[in-house]
């Protein structure tokens, strides 16, 4: 049983019956397929409702500028009086934490598993392998940075070689984005890595909205349709693409145009903005300008409220 590919986490913490898809014991590419579209059907069956706006990711092509309109969104959200958490999943890009004005980074999530025995918990990690549900209270300060209602936290990044593969990670943020029990008005937005690596694993699977980073080239709308795909698959209804780096109004409209035959559905646009280009240089949160406009305008249609 291979602990790394089985979308359910079976094998992982033991915490979901195993649907008998056959993808851990598949060695063809033709059994592999056929038990995806097991794994699709049961999941369109039993994915989670959507309710209200609370697990968010953001993804995308590499790019498209997913940190920046993370920070952007987790903004938005907070000068709305929501209670926000930001969680870096990205093993590679350094820095987010400073776009929210953290001097250091929070501790990785993981560093809870021991090197070498991918699965097996070390001490002091019964706060995310114990228990079905977990409140952000319920996680250790070294591991979450606080600032009034923003938290953060970061799963890990690769830094040395021989360091091994990201694998686990990608279990560690499925699993706590499962078990994150949010109240009202708490959110989470999670930094996805690039492309759709993190969606072969069902990482996302445990998410009530999936939002799209789009920019105008035909590879990163070519994915956006493949991701409203196996978002669709995991039983995740809201999945919304972000239209980023728009130079024109016609533009806007030949990109909507496309995404609409793709089945992707457009939240909104973040124009064009000087003073993210210049945030993002700097590595701190962007000041006030159209970007932080259009990403409040995309906040109130995510939340079902009119632009008056
Ligand atoms: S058969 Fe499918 S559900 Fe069961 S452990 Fe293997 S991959 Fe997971």
């Amino acid at each position: 049983m291979g602990i790394f590919h089985c979308p359910l986490g079976v094998a992982f913490y033991d915490d979901e019956g195993c649907i008998d898809c056959g993808l851990c014991a598949a060695e063809t590419q033709e059994e592999m397929v056929e038990a995806s579209k097991k794994i699709r059907a049961f999941l369109k069956a039993n994915g989670p409702n959507p309710g209200p706006v609370k697990k968010m990711v953001v993804c995308g092509k590499g790019g498209v500028g997913k940190s920046s309109l993370t920070t952007l969104l987790a903004g938005a959200f907070l000068r709305r009086g929501y209670r926000t958490c930001v969680l870096d999943t990205d093993e590679s890009n350094p820095g987010l934490s400073r776009f929210f004005g953290f001097e250091k980074e929070p501790k990785s999530l993981i560093t809870l598993l021991s090197r070498f025995s991918a699965g097996n918990a070390s001490p002091g990690t019964e706060w995310l392998t114990g228990g079905d549900t977990l409140s952000l209270e319920d996680i250790p300060s070294e591991f979450i940075l606080s600032h009034q209602n923003l938290k953060f936290m970061m799963v890990g990044k690769i830094k040395d070689p021989f360091q091994g593969c990201a694998c686990s990670m990608a279990d560690i943020t499925r699993d706590l984005m499962r078990k994150l029990d949010l109240k009202e008005k708490e959110v989470i937005v999670v930094d996805m890595e690039a492309g759709v690596e993190s969606f072969g694993r069902g990482v996302e699977r445990n998410v009530d909205t999936v939002l799209i980073i789009v920019e105008p080239s035909y590879e990163s709308m070519a994915l956006a349709g493949k991701i409203v795909y196996m978002s669709e698959g995991m039983g995740i209804c809201r999945v919304k693409a972000i239209l980023n780096k728009v130079p024109s109004e016609s533009m806007r409209e030949k990109m909507t145009a496309e995404l609409e035959k793709r089945g992707v559905q457009v939240a909104g646009t973040v124009r064009f903005d000087p003073e993210l280009s210049e945030a993002g240089f700097e590595g701190r949160e962007p000041g006030e300008g159209i970007a932080r406009e259009d990403m409040a305008a995309i906040v109130r249609e995510l939340l079902g409220e009119t632009d008056s």
